[in-house]
């Protein structure tokens, strides 16, 4: 298989090029389809097989196929840590390179003044960490009225960095209508109660 015969927007298969992936991983040769076909999706997948790209290449490709003036926050990736947040961060910035789209990265442990001012100049897509992402938004920084896309990176890390109550909280300042991805390293009991609760009819993939 080639990322070509996923169809994926020529500006995301340059970046490819550029990169020089020559093939889609098992992850992303199963969820990019799904992903496109607007299925919310829950998938078991470690670090290291390529879910970065799996969840971010088909999200930009709808954020490119909708007509915009400006950039606007469509889509919202939930990860547990700082670290996580800066390396997603880093990996859509590659991959967007060829497209207008702009995306800021918020978390914890460092001050929320340039955080906020990078808000202001607007983002497509924004990386977050859940404690910080509910300070931005008591501080009124950012809406998510308009996401129509959310990510859950890492699940199983969110829950136990004991990130429930704060996700609650943010799920609850989300539109009803909108697709969820879930990716997680591991799928105990209650990370598969809440992921039923959290997404819609999920395709599950398991690499
Ligand atoms: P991840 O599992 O998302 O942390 O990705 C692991 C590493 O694999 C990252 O450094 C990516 O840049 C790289 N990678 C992701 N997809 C591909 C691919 N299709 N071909 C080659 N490298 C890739």
């Amino acid at each position: 298989m080639t990322f070509s015969s996923l169809s994926l927007h020529p500006a995301l298969l340059k970046a490819l090029a550029d990169l020089n992936y020559q093939a889609p991983t098992p992850i992303q040769a199963q969820a990019i389809p799904e992903v496109l076909a607007g299925k919310d999706v829950m998938a078991g997948a470690q670090t290291g097989t390529g879910k970065t790209a799996a969840f971010t290449l088909p999200l930009l490709h709808q954020l490119l196929n909708q007509a915009q003036t400006g950039p606007s926050l469509r889509t919202l990736v939930l990860v547990p840590t700082r670290e996580l947040a800066q390396q997603v961060y880093s990996n859509v910035c590659h991959y967007a390179r060829h497209t207008p789209l702009t995306a800021v990265a918020v978390y914890g442990g460092t001050s929320l003044r340039p955080q906020i001012e990078a808000l202001k100049g607007g983002a497509d897509l924004l990386v977050a960490t859940p404690g910080r992402l509910l300070d931005l938004l008591s501080k009124r920084a950012l809406s998510l009225s308009q996401v129509q896309h959310l990510v859950f990176d890492e699940a199983d890390r969110i829950l136990d960095l004991g990130f429930k109550e704060e996700v609650s909280q943010i799920l609850a300042q989300l539109p009803r209508q909108r697709q969820t991805l879930l990716f997680s390293a591991t799928f105990d009991d209650s990370i598969f109660k809440l992921s039923h609760r959290w997404l819609t009819d999920p395709v599950h993939i398991e690499v």
